[in-house]
This record gives structure tokens, C-alpha cells and sequence, in this order.
């Protein structure tokens, strides 16, 4: 198709220059790996999934799935006007990434940079190559000094690239993780580099605070197969039943919630909540997962993580028979089918405490999730050799340390939540947070 990629890492990933591009052309749910098929997990659909006795899938269907045509996402929208451009005559305006790319010259690589950002370097040369640095460093060094000016705060989650979990992130986690942090910071501003979801929820859980993203584009398929007026017709079609909604929806969505919940308490939240049946949105695959672990009925949503619904059982046996001393772990979003081959099923947090318990031999780990969890990961045990089937999330790549800087020299792009909507919501998250303080 003539997009550029190339095979630039030297530790066993292919990063495809221009990530996103594949929704800015494409359909809007492509990934980055479709442009580097030499390390993509075949997109497979699982046949029909089995599902615990205590899971229905949602019968009430909104007329935005019914109709087969869900409002379409940032990405979609960027195609839908290229195309109205090409109709029109006129020149269609270059993916957004390209140019960011190109940036990436910008800034020299100086004697100074160099000495101010070696004491970096050294603690990351083993997750990010001695070749690339000289492109990172002057960004690296740049946006430290900009965060002390703006008294900032640098929230990445971990499927955030290496350069900027390692170098630029002052707090790196799951999303619950980043929810709890972004609550007590005191820095004046916040950079969300994650998706939009994160950063609504930063602001949500600390509204005094500038919530920044380095790409405003940077949204969620999970967050965008559901709507406030979807959650408004289950509440209509099932009044009594609490509706628990996960972190990656919308600030609208959460705002319809009863609690919000992430992949790590989501099951402790359902039992905390003493109903026999609760909605659980928009997850399905979490949903079912959910389901397995509480006598709750589950009412479940067709919501699916275009990055973890592309694993498929197959794929963890064709591992298993290469090596079948091989630890799996797999992020709930997965098909259930890869759920049930897998050694240990929990969130991002949850793995990275699971391979710190096999760090002290000689393992060998399958990571099913986000590409860059492994290199984040394999970050803090070098020890572990992690095999990587990669699916990348072209929305948390669309986050590049030129954006970082310029987010915080231009203090763009603003991430804010109606005062109606906000108070709403915050109530679903504030009730999540509530459940997930540390106990006694
Ligand atoms: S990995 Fe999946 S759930 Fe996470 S931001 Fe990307 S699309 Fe959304």
C-alpha cells in the first residue's frame, strides 16, 4: 500500500514508522502491525465462544449496532474528511504522524544534550539501543526542564513506547494505577500520555489540575462501542440492576454508571457490590471473564479491545508446542479461548508482579497484551526472555516524545469534562477508587 515502515529496533520488535496511519487511511480500527505482517498475530476470529452459565449477552441492541454503523471515531473521521478532500480536488492533508516523524530531526543531538541526558541513558541502554538515542535525547532533555518550569507531571501507561515509560514518565501503571496517582498529585498540570479515557479520568479525580495529551486523537475501540444513550436504554430495560462500567468509556458513560471498575478489581467490585446480577459494560470479553470468577450474574456488552481480540487460542498452542516450558499470561480483554490456555489471566499491574515472581529462574514469558508491555516490562527483569507475538494499539502509539514537548510548550491539548457531566461521573470513579484503597 506504500506506507512506510521500517525494521528499526534491534531487540526483536518491528516498530512500523508511522503508527496510526493505518486508521488515518484505514478503517479507522486498524493496527500499526498490519503494516509489518512479518510479526503480526494472524487476526483470526475465534468461532463461537463458550460462556459461563451465569453470562447473558446483551439481548437490548442500540440502534447504533443494529444499524451497523457506530459513531464514528477520531480516526474515521480524519478518513471520512480525506476522502470529502479527494472528492473536493483538493490535497488531502498528510497523516499527522509523518510529520511527527520527520520532527524527530529537529532538535540536535549537542555535546551538552549529550552530557546532561548520559545519566538516562545509562539507566535505560538496555530497553533502548545506543543507535536511537541520539534521536531521543535532545526531546528527553527538553521536556525534563519544561516539566520542573511548568511544575508537571508526566502519567504514562504501560503500553506507552520505551522512550517515553523510561526517560520522561514520572508515574507509569495501569489505568488504575494512573487514576489513583493523578488524585494526589500536586503538580499544577498533568501530560496524560495514554488515551483519552486516562486523561478524562485524571480530571475527573482531580479537576483543579490542566490535564494535557500529547495527541487528542488518541482514543479507545472499547471506549468508542458504547454511548451514554446506550447506557440510558439498559438502565430503562433493567432499572434495578446496578450498572458497573470499566475505566475505558467515555466521561458521558461513566456518568450514567452506578461504579466504574478496571481489569484488576473488577471481580472484588461485583461481589463488593451485594447484587445478584449487575451490567457490565462494555467489555464483553472482561465480561465473561468476570462471570467465571463470581456467582454474579453478568449481564454482558459487545465491546471488544481491537488489540487483545486479535489473540487466539491457536496462537498460544502454536507457542506451547515451540515451547512448552513457555509461562503465558493474558490480559482479561482476551478471547476467552486464550484465557483458558493461559498460566496466569490478570491486569498490566497484575502480570508485572506475576513475572517478578518467575524472574528468579530462567523463564521464558508470553505476554498476551500491548506490544510495549513486554518492552516495559523486560525493562525491570532483564532476566526474562519474553517472547513477543506483537499487536500494537495505534491510539497509545500516536503518543511520541515530539508531541510530549510540544504539549508542554504549547500547554495543548486541553482535556476538560462538562461541570454536569463531570460531577456524575466522578461519583462512578470516585466510588471505584474508594474500593481500591489499600486495607488494613
Ligand atoms: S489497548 Fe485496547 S483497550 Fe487499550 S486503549 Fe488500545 S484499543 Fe483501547
Amino acid at each position: 500500500m506504500g506506507v512506510p515502515f521500517s525494521p528499526a529496533r534491534n531487540y526483536g520488535r518491528i516498530v512500523v514508522t508511522g503508527v496510526g496511519v493505518a486508521d488515518t487511511i484505514g478503517d479507522g480500527v486498524g493496527t500499526g502491525c498490519a503494516f509489518a505482517p512479518s510479526v503480526i498475530v494472524p487476526a483470526m476470529h475465534a468461532p463461537a465462544r463458550t460462556m459461563p452459565a451465569n453470562h447473558l449477552l446483551i439481548e437490548l441492541l442500540p440502534p447504533s449496532v443494529l444499524n451497523g454503523s457506530p459513531t464514528p471515531g477520531p480516526a474515521a473521521q480524519t478518513a471520512a474528511s480525506a476522502a470529502g478532500n479527494k472528492e473536493r480536488g483538493e490535497a488531502a492533508p498528510r497523516p499527522a504522524i509523518i510529520q511527527d516523524t520527520m520532527g524527530v530531526i529537529d532538535l540536535p543531538y549537542t555535546r551538552s544534550v549529550a552530557e546532561e541526558t548520559d545519566p538516562v541513558f545509562r539507566r535505560v541502554e538496555h530497553v533502548i539501543p545506543r543507535v536511537e538515542w541520539p534521536l531521543h535525547a535532545p526531546y528527553v532533555a527538553a521536556i525534563n526542564r519544561l516539566k520542573r518550569e511548568r511544575n508537571a507531571v508526566i502519567l504514562a501507561h504501560n503500553y506507552q513506547v520505551p522512550e517515553i515509560f523510561h526517560t520522561v514518565a514520572d508515574i507509569v501503571g495501569d489505568s488504575l494505577a494512573l487514576a489513583m496517582q493523578a488524585a494526589k498529585t500536586d503538580a499544577d498540570v498533568i501530560v496524560l500520555c495514554g488515551v483519552h479515557f486516562m486523561a478524562e479520568t485524571a480530571k475527573l479525580v482531580n479537576p483543579a489540575k490542566t490535564v494535557l495529551v500529547p495527541d487528542l486523537k488518541a482514543g479507545c475501540s472499547l471506549a468508542e462501542s458504547i454511548t451514554a444513550a446506550d447506557v440510558r436504554l439498559l438502565r430503562e430495560r433493567y432499572p434495578k440492576t446496578p450498572i458497573v462500567t470499566y475505566v475505558n468509556t467515555s466521561a458521558e458513560v461513566k456518568a450514567e454508571s452506578d461504579v466504574c471498575v478496571t481489569s484488576g478489581n473488577a471481580v472484588q467490585i461485583v461481589e463488593a457490590l451485594g447484587a445478584p446480577r449487575v451490567i457490565f459494560l462494555p467489555d464483553e470479553y472482561l465480561a465473561n471473564y468476570v462471570a467465571s470468577k463470581t456467582r454474579v450474574e453478568i449481564i454482558a456488552w459487545k465491546g471488544h479491545c481491537e488489540v487483545h481480540e486479535r489473540f487466539t487460542g491457536n496462537d498460544v498452542r502454536r507457542f506451547r508446542e515451540d515451547d512448552p516450558s513457555l509461562v503465558v499470561l493474558a490480559h482479561p480483554e482476551c478471547p476467552p479461548d486464550v484465557l483458558a490456555e493461559a498460566d496466569y489471566v490478570g491486569s498490566t499491574q497484575g502480570m508485572t508482579e506475576y513475572v517478578g515472581k518467575v524472574a528468579s529462574g530462567e523463564a521464558r514469558v508470553l505476554l498476551l497484551t500491548e506490544c510495549s508491555m513486554a518492552d516495559n516490562v523486560s525493562g525491570r527483569y532483564p532476566g526474562v526472555e519474553f517472547v513477543r507475538p506483537c499487536n500494537l494499539c495505534p491510539h497509545m502509539k500516536r503518543n511520541t516524545l515530539p508531541k510530549v514537548l510540544h504539549s508542554l510548550e504549547a500547554m495543548e491539548y486541553e482535556v476538560t469534562v462538562a461541570p454536569e457531566i463531570a460531577q456524575r461521573a466522578r461519583r462512578a470513579v470516585d466510588r471505584m477508587l474508594a474500593f481500591s484503597q489499600p486495607r488494613d
